[in-house]
């Protein structure tokens, strides 16, 4: 896809922070029939991509995932897609055990599942981080993704740059925590006015 390199480095510096952090990483991934509704040999609206146990369905070369990850695969039967990765997947079920409450969401995807996985996660009750440079979508018209960005933001996304979380791995344990914190909080007070011009 295009653009999916210049994300690999961005996404790559928050899977070693979590490493670091022992935070849990969940990794969706398109993993489709050969027949599968959304291929245009189907009648589907996109070319042929993500077939289960193809080249094409791995994750890229270079994305440090840890081994730790878990993998959650999605649009799995011929006759149904799925938008996000909590379309008819246990990601919720994963996530909720875990106590988890906040999302920090990166990935690439031609057909907004990134994006539609945020609103999910907002419909879920999670507070939601993209990592903005960390994400890549095909605009079908122009500035889609730019648009469907600035709506989630107004919806109470946080966006934030990879850049912020360098070097927060690095600190002491004990502080590493109250550093990811006070990151976070910073970008959300910067983005507020932001999101408010919109
Ligand atoms: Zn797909």
């Amino acid at each position: 896809m295009p653009g999916s390199q210049a994300i690999l480095e961005p996404a790559n510096v928050c899977l070693d922070l979590f490493a670091a952090l022992r935070l849990p990483v969940f990794a969706s991934r398109d993993w489709h029939p050969k027949k599968h509704c959304s291929f245009s040999a189907q009648g589907g609206h996109l070319p042929e991509h993500c077939v289960a146990g193809t080249e094409g369905a791995r994750f890229a070369a270079g994305l440090r995932l840890p081994a730790s990850a878990t993998v959650v695969s999605k649009g799995v039967s011929a006759d149904t897609d799925a938008f996000s990765a909590f379309t008819d997947s246990d990601l919720d079920l994963h996530l909720s055990a875990l106590g988890v409450q906040r999302l920090f969401i990166a990935g690439l995807s031609p057909d907004f599942g990134v994006l539609n996985a945020v609103v999910d996660a907002l419909g879920w009750g999670y507070w939601v981080v993209l990592v903005s440079d960390a994400v890549v979508t095909v605009d079908q018209r122009l500035g889609d993704g730019a648009r469907a960005l600035a709506a989630l933001q107004q919806a109470g996304v946080v966006a934030v740059r990879s850049a912020a979380f360098v070097g927060i791995d690095n600190k002491r344990r004990a502080t590493r925590a109250k550093a990811l914190e006070t990151t976070i909080s910073g970008v959300a007070r910067a983005e507020r006015p932001l999101a408010r011009q919109g």
